[in-house]
């Protein structure tokens, strides 16, 4: 049986500044979003949705359904839905296809012991996707469809968020480009599509994880896209990734383009180190480091809990001489997918180096890691308003 529908939600809308990922103050008016609903008539049967759930690693198990917005220039933003998820026909001319013009997000949906389901930050991503989208010339979507579609999907969808410690459910909003046109040029046509998949832990194990320095390849240079989430980013460090395999290593770290010395950040995550003193120190943003929001909450998290939050400009030379003469003594990388993962060593050409004894987590990274998976996952009071109930 196919059910047909429609969900009219409140979406909780809040202001931004130009730009800005940060939240200002709370304004809390409701804008509503109008999605039509259309059920699958085969939805997975829950004995095996549960087996599915049981450990869905990362990123290959999906849910039923997705959530899909088309964009024309003539109509703007319409035909709001949740629809089976299914694959996509597109004519092989598409412009994504050719120009790479795609954007894409990464948020967690989180159940707590009550059952409720919440979302962290997500006006955060809604922000930073329309600066993305604004970087590739693309259309950009409202804020309010963008958190009206996830939550549409979380109503049809809700079975599918697991409860359980280090599990969630990863949404993931993307936009591309789809105008059958071989010119190079802005599209004038659109879609946005959310698919939510079940996922536990992005890292197997605890231990820290091996990075490579990479002396070869950047990641992002001044005036470039480094900033903005897109696809294409992510294909320029596959190559990277493969030297970071090469040597032992799981993920690379990039250095500035100019002169191969500060570091930047990781291929989908930022990094930041613990001083001997207790101070966290990450580089600044500066045009050419993805603004995350896992980076921006720790920040923020780690004043109000009384620590000394640093954004300066760290050369990686320094970093190695800190390391070695135990002046640093943890370094994590943080992104929603990786919460925060301890670092256990850097390695590059001309040697390698630890971060306290290369194995356990150090006790400023795993303060800073509980309190904010408490934040997320509503065990702990949230001073900053972050968490985002969904009414499923
Ligand atoms: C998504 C991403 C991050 C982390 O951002 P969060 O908002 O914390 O998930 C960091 N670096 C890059 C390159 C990214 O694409």
């Amino acid at each position: 049986m196919r059910m047909e529908g429609r969900l009219f939600l409140d979406v909780r809308k809040r202001m931004f500044r130009n730009d800005e990922i940060l939240l200002t103050d709370e304004v809390g008016y409701v804008a509503m979003a109008d999605f039509k609903v259309e059920k699958t008539s085969t939805p997975t049967p829950a004995d095996q949705r549960r087996v599915l759930m049981e450990d869905p690693k990362f990123g290959r198990v999906f849910t039923d359904h997705m959530a899909v917005i088309r964009y024309t220039e003539e109509k703007g933003w319409h035909d709001a839905k949740v629809m089976p998820r299914q694959p996509l026909q597109i004519d092989p001319a598409s412009t994504v296809l050719h120009y790479g013009q795609e954007i894409f997000e990464g948020l967690k949906a989180y159940r707590a012991k009550d059952g409720a389901i919440s979302l962290f930050r997500p006006e955060a991503n809604a922000a930073r996707f329309a600066a993305s989208a604004r970087r590739l010339s693309m259309a950009e979507l409202p804020e309010e469809l963008f958190l009206g579609a996830i939550e549409a999907l979380l109503q049809v969808d809700r079975e599918w968020v697991p409860s359980g410690q280090d599990k969630s459910l990863y949404l993931r909003p993307f936009m591309i480009s789809n105008e059958v046109f071989l010119g190079v040029k802005a599209a004038s046509e659109y879609l946005f599509i959310v698919l939510a998949s079940p996922v536990g832990g992005y890292f197997g194990g605890s231990g820290g994880i091996p990075v490579w320095v990479s002396e070869t390849y950047t990641r992002a240079a001044p005036g470039g896209t480094g900033e903005a989430k897109c696809g294409g980013n992510y294909a320029s460090s596959l190559l990277p990734q493969r030297e970071a395999a090469e040597n032992g290593c799981s993920q690379v770290l990039f250095l500035d383009a100019r002169e191969r010395r500060f570091i930047d950040e990781m291929g989908g995550m930022n990094v930041m180190f613990v001083r001997k003193d207790g101070s966290v120190v990450t580089p600044p943003l500066g045009g050419t480091i993805l603004r995350g929001i896992t980076r921006d909450s720790i920040l923020k998290l780690g004043r109000h809990m009384g620590l000394t939050m640093v954004e300066e400009p760290l050369d990686i030379n320094d970093i190695f001489a800190a390391a070695a003469s135990g002046e640093i003594t943890e370094a994590f990388a943080c992104g929603t997918a990786a919460v925060i993962s301890p670092i256990g060593e850097f390695r590059r050409e001309s040697g390698t180096v630890a971060f306290g004894d290369g194995t356990t987590e150090g006790p400023v990274t795993k303060r800073l890691r509980q309190a904010l998976c408490g934040l997320q996952r509503g065990t702990e009071e949230d001073p900053f308003k972050w968490v985002y109930p969904v009414q499923a």
